[in-house]
Protein backbone atom coordinates (compact mmCIF):
# COMPACT_ATOMS: atom_id res chain seq x y z
CA UNK A 1 0.00 0.00 0.00
CA UNK A 2 1.48 3.42 -0.86
CA UNK A 3 1.73 6.30 1.63
CA UNK A 4 -0.29 7.88 -0.81
CA UNK A 5 -3.16 5.30 -0.25
CA UNK A 6 -2.84 4.29 3.57
CA UNK A 7 -5.44 6.67 5.02
CA UNK A 8 -7.89 5.32 2.05
CA UNK A 9 -7.48 2.32 1.52
CA UNK A 10 -9.36 -0.25 2.43
CA UNK A 11 -8.99 -4.09 1.54
CA UNK A 12 -13.47 -5.17 0.83
CA UNK A 13 -13.99 -3.50 -2.27
CA UNK A 14 -11.39 -5.56 -3.98
CA UNK A 15 -12.35 -9.15 -2.47
CA UNK A 16 -15.79 -8.66 -1.01
CA UNK A 17 -19.78 -8.17 -2.69
CA UNK A 18 -22.42 -6.82 -0.30
CA UNK A 19 -26.36 -6.68 -1.62
CA UNK A 20 -29.33 -5.93 0.56
CA UNK A 21 -32.08 -7.59 -0.06
CA UNK A 22 -33.96 -4.76 -2.43
CA UNK A 23 -30.88 -5.93 -4.32
CA UNK A 24 -28.15 -3.02 -4.19
CA UNK A 25 -25.00 -3.19 -4.06
CA UNK A 26 -22.42 -1.36 -1.85
CA UNK A 27 -19.42 -1.31 -0.70
CA UNK A 28 -20.09 -3.27 2.22
CA UNK A 29 -23.02 -3.20 4.80
CA UNK A 30 -22.37 -0.06 6.21
CA UNK A 31 -21.03 2.22 3.17
CA UNK A 32 -22.95 4.74 1.35
CA UNK A 33 -24.91 4.00 -2.19
CA UNK A 34 -23.53 4.81 -5.06
CA UNK A 35 -24.42 8.04 -6.83
CA UNK A 36 -25.31 5.73 -9.56
CA UNK A 37 -27.40 2.95 -8.22
CA UNK A 38 -25.93 -0.28 -8.36
CA UNK A 39 -28.45 -3.32 -8.18
CA UNK A 40 -27.81 -7.19 -8.31
CA UNK A 41 -31.54 -6.87 -10.24
CA UNK A 42 -29.83 -5.26 -13.11
CA UNK A 43 -26.51 -6.81 -13.16
CA UNK A 44 -24.50 -10.21 -12.94
CA UNK A 45 -21.94 -10.83 -10.39
CA UNK A 46 -19.51 -9.90 -12.21
CA UNK A 47 -20.70 -7.25 -13.93
CA UNK A 48 -21.48 -5.66 -10.40
CA UNK A 49 -17.88 -6.38 -8.97
CA UNK A 50 -16.90 -4.80 -12.14
CA UNK A 51 -18.76 -2.29 -12.60
CA UNK A 52 -17.58 1.44 -13.39
CA UNK A 53 -18.35 2.69 -9.75
CA UNK A 54 -16.85 0.32 -8.23
CA UNK A 55 -13.60 0.46 -10.54
CA UNK A 56 -13.86 4.30 -9.28
CA UNK A 57 -13.62 3.54 -5.86
CA UNK A 58 -10.86 1.30 -5.82
CA UNK A 59 -9.28 4.22 -8.38
CA UNK A 60 -10.29 6.87 -5.49
CA UNK A 61 -8.82 4.87 -2.39
CA UNK A 62 -5.44 3.91 -4.09
CA UNK A 63 -4.95 7.98 -5.15
CA UNK A 64 -5.85 8.83 -1.74
CA UNK A 65 -8.75 10.12 -2.49
CA UNK A 66 -12.19 9.81 0.38
CA UNK A 67 -14.93 8.31 -2.00
CA UNK A 68 -18.10 9.40 -0.34
CA UNK A 69 -19.64 6.01 -0.46
CA UNK A 70 -16.91 5.15 2.44
CA UNK A 71 -17.44 8.69 4.37
CA UNK A 72 -18.60 6.27 7.37
CA UNK A 73 -15.31 5.15 8.14
CA UNK A 74 -13.48 8.24 7.43
CA UNK A 75 -15.32 10.51 9.78
CA UNK A 76 -15.27 7.68 12.52
CA UNK A 77 -11.29 7.67 11.93
CA UNK A 78 -11.48 11.99 12.03
CA UNK A 79 -13.52 11.31 15.59
CA UNK A 80 -10.76 9.05 17.03
CA UNK A 81 -12.40 6.43 16.51
CA UNK A 82 -11.64 2.95 15.13
CA UNK A 83 -13.16 2.71 11.91
CA UNK A 84 -14.26 -0.81 10.06
CA UNK A 85 -11.55 0.09 7.55
CA UNK A 86 -8.80 -0.27 9.53
CA UNK A 87 -10.35 -3.27 11.08
CA UNK A 88 -10.76 -5.15 7.63
CA UNK A 89 -7.42 -4.12 6.40
CA UNK A 90 -6.40 -5.77 9.25
CA UNK A 91 -7.50 -9.26 9.00
CA UNK A 92 -5.06 -11.89 7.62
CA UNK A 93 -7.47 -14.31 5.99
CA UNK A 94 -7.91 -12.14 2.94
CA UNK A 95 -5.32 -11.26 0.38
CA UNK A 96 -4.84 -8.67 -1.90
CA UNK A 97 -6.26 -9.74 -5.36
CA UNK A 98 -4.16 -8.48 -8.54
CA UNK A 99 -5.64 -5.30 -10.11
CA UNK A 100 -5.68 -4.71 -13.50
CA UNK A 101 -4.84 -0.98 -14.59
CA UNK A 102 -8.55 -0.39 -15.28
CA UNK A 103 -8.55 -1.31 -11.39
CA UNK A 104 -10.99 -4.43 -12.29
CA UNK A 105 -9.96 -7.52 -10.31
CA UNK A 106 -10.49 -11.42 -11.39
CA UNK A 107 -13.58 -13.76 -11.10
CA UNK A 108 -11.37 -15.36 -8.17
CA UNK A 109 -10.62 -12.17 -6.13
CA UNK A 110 -14.28 -12.89 -4.28
CA UNK A 111 -13.21 -13.87 -0.80
CA UNK A 112 -16.45 -12.73 1.84
CA UNK A 113 -19.56 -12.16 0.41
CA UNK A 114 -22.36 -10.81 2.59
CA UNK A 115 -26.00 -10.99 0.29
CA UNK A 116 -28.94 -10.31 2.19
CA UNK A 117 -30.94 -12.90 0.45
CA UNK A 118 -34.11 -11.84 1.56
CA UNK A 119 -35.62 -9.32 4.07
CA UNK A 120 -37.89 -12.82 4.76
CA UNK A 121 -37.55 -12.40 8.91
CA UNK A 122 -40.12 -13.14 12.24
CA UNK A 123 -39.48 -10.36 13.91
CA UNK A 124 -40.06 -6.88 13.43
CA UNK A 125 -37.95 -4.66 15.53
CA UNK A 126 -38.98 -1.12 16.20
CA UNK A 127 -35.52 0.35 14.73
CA UNK A 128 -35.84 -2.17 11.57
CA UNK A 129 -38.11 -1.28 8.39
CA UNK A 130 -39.91 -3.30 5.50
CA UNK A 131 -36.12 -3.52 3.09
CA UNK A 132 -34.90 -5.64 6.19
CA UNK A 133 -37.97 -7.39 7.93
CA UNK A 134 -40.68 -8.89 6.16
CA UNK A 135 -42.95 -8.42 8.65
CA UNK A 136 -42.77 -4.87 8.82
CA UNK A 137 -44.85 -4.71 5.60
CA UNK A 138 -47.96 -4.08 7.23
CA UNK A 139 -47.14 -1.26 9.23
CA UNK A 140 -44.71 1.19 7.30
CA UNK A 141 -47.69 2.87 5.07
CA UNK A 142 -49.72 3.40 9.00
CA UNK A 143 -46.96 3.79 11.14
CA UNK A 144 -44.62 6.29 8.60
CA UNK A 145 -47.56 8.13 6.66
CA UNK A 146 -46.70 12.06 6.92
CA UNK A 147 -50.73 12.72 6.99
CA UNK A 148 -52.86 13.25 9.99
CA UNK A 149 -56.42 12.42 8.64
CA UNK A 150 -57.95 9.23 7.97
CA UNK A 151 -58.69 10.06 4.34
CA UNK A 152 -55.23 11.09 3.27
CA UNK A 153 -54.00 7.97 5.73
CA UNK A 154 -55.85 5.62 3.13
CA UNK A 155 -54.46 7.30 0.42
CA UNK A 156 -50.60 7.07 1.40
CA UNK A 157 -51.74 3.37 2.50
CA UNK A 158 -52.61 2.76 -1.20
CA UNK A 159 -49.35 4.53 -2.39
CA UNK A 160 -47.39 3.01 -0.46
CA UNK A 161 -48.76 -0.75 -1.41
CA UNK A 162 -48.57 0.00 -5.23
CA UNK A 163 -44.91 0.87 -4.65
CA UNK A 164 -44.31 -1.85 -2.59
CA UNK A 165 -46.11 -4.67 -4.06
CA UNK A 166 -44.42 -7.29 -1.83
CA UNK A 167 -44.03 -8.32 1.71
CA UNK A 168 -41.22 -10.76 0.94
CA UNK A 169 -38.63 -9.26 -1.08
CA UNK A 170 -35.61 -10.99 -2.49
CA UNK A 171 -31.88 -9.97 -3.78
CA UNK A 172 -31.81 -11.70 -6.79
CA UNK A 173 -34.24 -15.00 -8.33
CA UNK A 174 -31.71 -17.53 -8.48
CA UNK A 175 -28.74 -16.14 -6.94
CA UNK A 176 -27.42 -19.34 -4.74
CA UNK A 177 -27.27 -20.64 -8.96
CA UNK A 178 -25.51 -17.72 -10.07
CA UNK A 179 -23.20 -17.52 -7.04
CA UNK A 180 -22.17 -21.19 -7.13
CA UNK A 181 -18.77 -20.73 -9.64
CA UNK A 182 -17.49 -17.98 -7.47
CA UNK A 183 -17.52 -20.33 -4.36
CA UNK A 184 -13.99 -21.60 -4.56
CA UNK A 185 -12.27 -18.68 -3.63
CA UNK A 186 -14.63 -17.61 -1.30
CA UNK A 187 -12.93 -18.06 2.61
CA UNK A 188 -15.52 -16.41 4.60
CA UNK A 189 -19.11 -15.41 4.56
CA UNK A 190 -21.83 -13.62 6.20
CA UNK A 191 -25.00 -14.68 6.46
CA UNK A 192 -27.73 -11.54 7.85
CA UNK A 193 -31.34 -10.39 6.50
CA UNK A 194 -33.74 -11.03 7.57
CA UNK A 195 -32.96 -13.19 9.69
CA UNK A 196 -30.85 -15.51 7.62
CA UNK A 197 -32.23 -19.37 9.35
CA UNK A 198 -35.26 -18.81 7.94
CA UNK A 199 -34.29 -18.12 4.76
CA UNK A 200 -34.34 -20.87 2.38
CA UNK A 201 -31.61 -18.80 -0.13
CA UNK A 202 -29.26 -19.80 3.36
CA UNK A 203 -29.89 -23.44 3.60
CA UNK A 204 -29.48 -23.88 0.35
CA UNK A 205 -26.09 -21.84 -0.06
CA UNK A 206 -25.08 -23.20 3.62
CA UNK A 207 -26.13 -26.85 2.24
CA UNK A 208 -24.00 -26.42 -0.81
CA UNK A 209 -20.54 -25.38 0.81
CA UNK A 210 -20.79 -28.09 3.03
CA UNK A 211 -21.05 -30.67 0.28
CA UNK A 212 -18.62 -28.37 -1.70
CA UNK A 213 -15.90 -26.84 -0.09
CA UNK A 214 -12.38 -29.13 0.55
CA UNK A 215 -12.08 -30.33 4.53
CA UNK A 216 -8.84 -29.23 6.21
CA UNK A 217 -6.96 -30.94 9.32
CA UNK A 218 -8.37 -29.38 12.56
CA UNK A 219 -6.72 -30.80 15.84
CA UNK A 220 -7.32 -33.91 14.18
CA UNK A 221 -10.67 -33.13 13.54
CA UNK A 222 -11.42 -32.67 9.31
CA UNK A 223 -13.61 -29.27 8.86
CA UNK A 224 -15.01 -27.23 5.86
CA UNK A 225 -12.42 -24.96 5.18
CA UNK A 226 -14.34 -21.70 5.29
CA UNK A 227 -15.63 -19.05 8.29
CA UNK A 228 -18.84 -18.51 8.70
CA UNK A 229 -20.43 -15.34 10.06
CA UNK A 230 -24.00 -14.84 11.22
CA UNK A 231 -26.58 -11.96 12.58
CA UNK A 232 -29.25 -14.01 14.16
CA UNK A 233 -31.73 -13.06 16.50
CA UNK A 234 -31.16 -17.15 17.44
CA UNK A 235 -35.11 -17.65 17.35
CA UNK A 236 -34.64 -20.94 15.63
CA UNK A 237 -31.85 -23.75 15.36
CA UNK A 238 -33.69 -25.88 12.87
CA UNK A 239 -35.40 -25.53 9.41
CA UNK A 240 -36.92 -27.55 7.24
CA UNK A 241 -34.46 -30.90 6.88
CA UNK A 242 -31.24 -28.65 8.66
CA UNK A 243 -30.48 -28.80 11.94
CA UNK A 244 -27.94 -26.23 11.39
CA UNK A 245 -25.97 -27.12 14.93
CA UNK A 246 -25.30 -30.37 13.00
CA UNK A 247 -24.24 -28.86 9.92
CA UNK A 248 -21.54 -26.05 11.38
CA UNK A 249 -19.89 -28.65 13.59
CA UNK A 250 -18.61 -29.72 10.05
CA UNK A 251 -17.15 -25.88 9.55
CA UNK A 252 -13.84 -25.08 10.34
CA UNK A 253 -15.14 -22.00 12.09
CA UNK A 254 -18.56 -20.22 13.28
CA UNK A 255 -19.51 -17.18 14.79
CA UNK A 256 -22.55 -16.15 15.91
CA UNK A 257 -23.35 -12.55 16.27
CA UNK A 258 -26.77 -12.57 18.53
CA UNK A 259 -28.77 -9.51 17.81
CA UNK A 260 -30.51 -8.95 21.38
CA UNK A 261 -30.84 -5.80 23.13
CA UNK A 262 -32.92 -6.33 26.19
CA UNK A 263 -34.25 -9.50 27.71
CA UNK A 264 -37.87 -9.35 29.59
CA UNK A 265 -39.72 -6.32 28.63
CA UNK A 266 -36.98 -4.45 27.44
CA UNK A 267 -36.15 -6.62 24.74
CA UNK A 268 -39.16 -7.55 24.14
CA UNK A 269 -40.23 -4.66 23.18
CA UNK A 270 -38.04 -3.44 20.86
CA UNK A 271 -37.54 -6.45 19.18
CA UNK A 272 -41.23 -7.23 18.58
CA UNK A 273 -41.13 -11.18 18.59
CA UNK A 274 -38.51 -11.68 20.42
CA UNK A 275 -39.46 -14.17 23.18
CA UNK A 276 -37.22 -14.16 26.09
CA UNK A 277 -37.93 -17.95 27.07
CA UNK A 278 -37.60 -19.28 23.47
CA UNK A 279 -34.14 -17.19 23.33
CA UNK A 280 -32.57 -18.53 26.88
CA UNK A 281 -33.40 -22.29 25.66
CA UNK A 282 -31.80 -21.60 21.95
CA UNK A 283 -28.91 -19.87 24.25
CA UNK A 284 -28.37 -23.12 26.51
CA UNK A 285 -28.75 -25.03 23.15
CA UNK A 286 -25.84 -23.67 21.51
CA UNK A 287 -23.40 -23.41 24.37
CA UNK A 288 -23.26 -26.99 24.04
CA UNK A 289 -20.85 -26.11 21.34
CA UNK A 290 -20.44 -22.56 21.17
CA UNK A 291 -18.53 -20.02 23.57
CA UNK A 292 -18.39 -16.33 24.42
CA UNK A 293 -16.58 -15.22 22.44
CA UNK A 294 -14.53 -11.26 21.38
CA UNK A 295 -16.04 -10.62 17.56
CA UNK A 296 -12.95 -8.76 17.00
CA UNK A 297 -10.54 -11.56 17.64
CA UNK A 298 -12.96 -14.64 17.15
CA UNK A 299 -10.13 -16.29 18.79
CA UNK A 300 -12.38 -19.53 18.92
CA UNK A 301 -13.79 -21.63 16.47
CA UNK A 302 -17.94 -21.75 17.19
CA UNK A 303 -18.22 -18.05 19.31
CA UNK A 304 -20.79 -16.07 19.56
CA UNK A 305 -21.57 -12.62 21.18
CA UNK A 306 -24.34 -10.22 21.55
CA UNK A 307 -24.99 -7.55 19.11
CA UNK A 308 -26.91 -4.74 21.46
CA UNK A 309 -28.41 -1.89 19.30
CA UNK A 310 -29.30 1.25 21.64
CA UNK A 311 -31.71 3.15 20.94
CA UNK A 312 -34.04 5.29 22.77
CA UNK A 313 -36.21 2.60 23.91
CA UNK A 314 -33.46 0.81 25.71
CA UNK A 315 -30.74 3.08 26.21
CA UNK A 316 -31.53 2.71 29.80
CA UNK A 317 -31.22 -1.34 29.85
CA UNK A 318 -27.16 -1.48 28.91
CA UNK A 319 -25.95 -1.87 32.74
CA UNK A 320 -29.17 -4.74 33.59
CA UNK A 321 -28.99 -6.33 30.11
CA UNK A 322 -24.74 -6.57 31.13
CA UNK A 323 -25.44 -8.11 34.64
CA UNK A 324 -27.99 -9.82 33.38
CA UNK A 325 -25.45 -11.81 30.81
CA UNK A 326 -22.84 -11.66 32.93
CA UNK A 327 -24.56 -12.87 36.37
CA UNK A 328 -26.23 -16.16 34.41
CA UNK A 329 -22.92 -17.07 32.62
CA UNK A 330 -23.76 -15.70 29.22
CA UNK A 331 -20.67 -13.79 28.71
CA UNK A 332 -16.91 -13.56 30.53
CA UNK A 333 -16.41 -10.39 29.92
CA UNK A 334 -17.56 -6.53 28.28
CA UNK A 335 -16.01 -7.31 24.85
CA UNK A 336 -18.48 -10.33 24.55
CA UNK A 337 -21.21 -7.98 24.07
CA UNK A 338 -20.61 -5.01 21.13
CA UNK A 339 -22.36 -2.02 21.97
CA UNK A 340 -23.70 -0.33 19.07
CA UNK A 341 -26.43 2.46 18.38
CA UNK A 342 -29.15 2.75 15.87
CA UNK A 343 -28.43 6.01 13.55
CA UNK A 344 -31.75 5.26 11.76
CA UNK A 345 -34.68 5.42 11.92
CA UNK A 346 -34.79 8.92 13.52
CA UNK A 347 -37.54 7.87 15.90
CA UNK A 348 -35.47 5.59 17.20
CA UNK A 349 -31.91 7.54 17.48
CA UNK A 350 -30.32 9.11 20.44
CA UNK A 351 -30.03 11.87 18.46
CA UNK A 352 -33.31 13.24 17.90
CA UNK A 353 -34.72 13.06 21.15
CA UNK A 354 -36.72 15.85 22.09
CA UNK A 355 -34.19 18.29 24.20
CA UNK A 356 -36.26 17.66 27.70
CA UNK A 357 -35.05 13.94 27.38
CA UNK A 358 -31.59 13.89 26.55
CA UNK A 359 -29.90 14.85 29.46
CA UNK A 360 -31.70 12.24 31.49
CA UNK A 361 -29.85 9.91 29.08
CA UNK A 362 -26.34 11.73 28.95
CA UNK A 363 -26.43 11.04 32.69
CA UNK A 364 -27.33 7.30 32.56
CA UNK A 365 -24.28 6.84 29.62
CA UNK A 366 -22.10 8.51 31.68
CA UNK A 367 -22.50 7.18 34.59
CA UNK A 368 -21.94 3.80 32.89
CA UNK A 369 -18.26 4.98 32.14
CA UNK A 370 -17.38 4.92 35.52
CA UNK A 371 -18.71 1.20 35.21
CA UNK A 372 -17.60 -0.43 32.51
CA UNK A 373 -13.79 -1.12 32.15
CA UNK A 374 -12.78 -2.34 28.97
CA UNK A 375 -11.34 0.14 26.74
CA UNK A 376 -13.36 -0.30 24.00
CA UNK A 377 -16.44 -0.82 25.87
CA UNK A 378 -15.58 2.50 26.97
CA UNK A 379 -15.22 3.43 23.33
CA UNK A 380 -18.68 2.69 22.37
CA UNK A 381 -20.28 4.49 25.47
CA UNK A 382 -18.07 7.84 24.48
CA UNK A 383 -19.64 7.77 20.51
CA UNK A 384 -23.21 7.16 22.11
CA UNK A 385 -22.97 10.36 24.18
CA UNK A 386 -21.24 12.13 21.42
CA UNK A 387 -24.00 10.80 19.05
CA UNK A 388 -27.06 12.09 21.66
CA UNK A 389 -25.40 15.57 22.05
CA UNK A 390 -25.15 15.94 18.36
CA UNK A 391 -28.00 18.36 17.62
CA UNK A 392 -30.17 17.58 14.51
CA UNK A 393 -30.29 19.47 11.53
CA UNK A 394 -32.53 22.89 10.80
CA UNK A 395 -34.47 20.55 8.44
CA UNK A 396 -35.22 17.99 11.13
CA UNK A 397 -35.83 20.84 14.00
CA UNK A 398 -38.46 21.99 11.59
CA UNK A 399 -40.58 19.89 9.64
CA UNK A 400 -39.75 16.39 11.06
CA UNK A 401 -39.16 16.17 14.66
CA UNK A 402 -43.33 16.34 14.83
CA UNK A 403 -43.23 12.98 12.78
CA UNK A 404 -41.15 11.34 15.20
CA UNK A 405 -43.41 11.34 17.69
CA UNK A 406 -45.93 10.67 16.09
CA UNK A 407 -44.19 7.31 14.62
CA UNK A 408 -43.99 5.98 17.91
CA UNK A 409 -47.26 6.90 19.56
CA UNK A 410 -48.64 4.99 16.16
CA UNK A 411 -46.46 1.89 16.60
CA UNK A 412 -47.58 2.05 20.21
CA UNK A 413 -51.22 1.90 19.23
CA UNK A 414 -50.72 -0.72 16.64
CA UNK A 415 -49.13 -3.03 18.51
CA UNK A 416 -50.20 -2.72 21.92
CA UNK A 417 -48.96 -3.92 25.13
CA UNK A 418 -46.24 -2.37 26.87
CA UNK A 419 -46.02 1.72 25.68
CA UNK A 420 -43.03 3.56 25.49
CA UNK A 421 -43.15 5.22 28.59
CA UNK A 422 -43.81 2.05 30.51
CA UNK A 423 -40.18 0.96 29.09
CA UNK A 424 -37.88 4.00 29.21
CA UNK A 425 -39.97 6.42 31.24
CA UNK A 426 -40.46 9.17 28.26
CA UNK A 427 -44.29 10.25 27.72
CA UNK A 428 -44.02 12.58 24.75
CA UNK A 429 -47.56 13.00 24.71
CA UNK A 430 -47.41 14.87 28.08
CA UNK A 431 -43.71 16.25 28.04
CA UNK A 432 -43.50 17.55 24.41
CA UNK A 433 -44.21 21.18 24.00
CA UNK A 434 -45.77 20.87 20.73
CA UNK A 435 -46.33 24.37 18.75
CA UNK A 436 -50.26 25.10 19.32
CA UNK A 437 -52.42 24.33 16.95
CA UNK A 438 -50.24 21.13 15.31
CA UNK A 439 -51.31 17.73 14.85
CA UNK A 440 -49.48 16.83 17.85
CA UNK A 441 -50.63 19.47 20.10
CA UNK A 442 -54.34 18.54 18.55
CA UNK A 443 -53.66 15.03 19.67
CA UNK A 444 -52.49 15.84 23.06
CA UNK A 445 -55.77 17.46 23.73
CA UNK A 446 -57.62 14.88 22.61
CA UNK A 447 -55.84 12.80 25.01
CA UNK A 448 -56.47 15.03 27.79
CA UNK A 449 -60.13 14.33 26.82
CA UNK A 450 -60.34 10.83 27.42
CA UNK A 451 -62.26 11.61 30.48
CA UNK A 452 -65.13 11.76 28.30
CA UNK A 453 -64.26 8.52 26.12
CA UNK A 454 -67.55 7.00 25.38
CA UNK A 455 -69.58 10.53 25.85
CA UNK A 456 -71.12 12.41 22.97
CA UNK A 457 -71.46 16.33 22.53
CA UNK A 458 -74.94 17.99 22.43
CA UNK A 459 -75.17 16.93 18.48
CA UNK A 460 -74.59 13.12 19.75
CA UNK A 461 -71.14 12.81 18.06
CA UNK A 462 -68.64 11.14 19.87
CA UNK A 463 -66.20 13.38 22.27
CA UNK A 464 -63.63 11.34 22.06
CA UNK A 465 -61.78 10.30 18.65
CA UNK A 466 -59.37 7.45 18.42
CA UNK A 467 -56.20 7.78 16.69
CA UNK A 468 -56.10 7.25 13.23
CA UNK A 469 -54.71 3.83 12.15
CA UNK A 470 -55.63 2.40 15.81
CA UNK A 471 -57.93 -0.45 16.07
CA UNK A 472 -60.62 1.33 17.60
CA UNK A 473 -60.29 3.81 14.45
CA UNK A 474 -60.40 1.37 12.06
CA UNK A 475 -63.50 -0.20 14.11
CA UNK A 476 -65.29 3.33 14.32
CA UNK A 477 -64.77 3.00 10.04
CA UNK A 478 -65.52 -0.39 9.62
CA UNK A 479 -61.85 -0.84 8.29
CA UNK A 480 -60.81 -3.87 10.73
CA UNK A 481 -60.45 -5.95 7.51
CA UNK A 482 -58.73 -3.50 5.77
CA UNK A 483 -55.35 -3.57 6.44
S1 LIG B 1 -13.90 1.98 3.85
FE1 LIG B 1 -15.54 1.52 5.32
S2 LIG B 1 -17.42 1.92 4.19
FE2 LIG B 1 -15.78 1.73 2.67
S3 LIG B 1 -15.82 -0.41 2.06
FE3 LIG B 1 -14.32 -0.22 3.70
S4 LIG B 1 -15.46 -0.71 5.57
FE4 LIG B 1 -16.96 -0.26 3.97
Amino acid sequence: MSDKSKNTHCILPYMHLYAEPTGLVKPCCIGGEFEDKLSLRDLSVEEAINSPQMKQLRKDMSEGVRNSVCMVCYEREDRGETSPRQNFNNNTLWKMPKVGKDFSVPKDALQHIDIRFSNLCNFKCRMCNHTFSSEWYKEVPLVENPHDDEIRTKEYYDYWKQNNPKKVIKAKEGIVEELKPFLPSVKSWYFAGGEPLITPEHSELLNYLHETKPTIDIWGRQKKDVSIHYNTNLSILKFNKYNFLDIWFDFNKVFLSISCDGVGDVGEYQRTGFKTDVFLKNLKEIQKYFKPADSETQEVGYGYNFQYTTTIYNVFHIWDFYKFMLDEGHIEHERNIDFYYAWAPRRSALKYLPDHDKPRVIEYLTDLLTKFKEPTTINKIESMIAFTKEQPDEHFMRYERDQIIKENTRLDELRGGKQMKDINGMDWMKTYKAPIGSPIWKKQQELKGLKNFGKKDDDGNPIYKAPVGSSKWKDDKGQKNLF
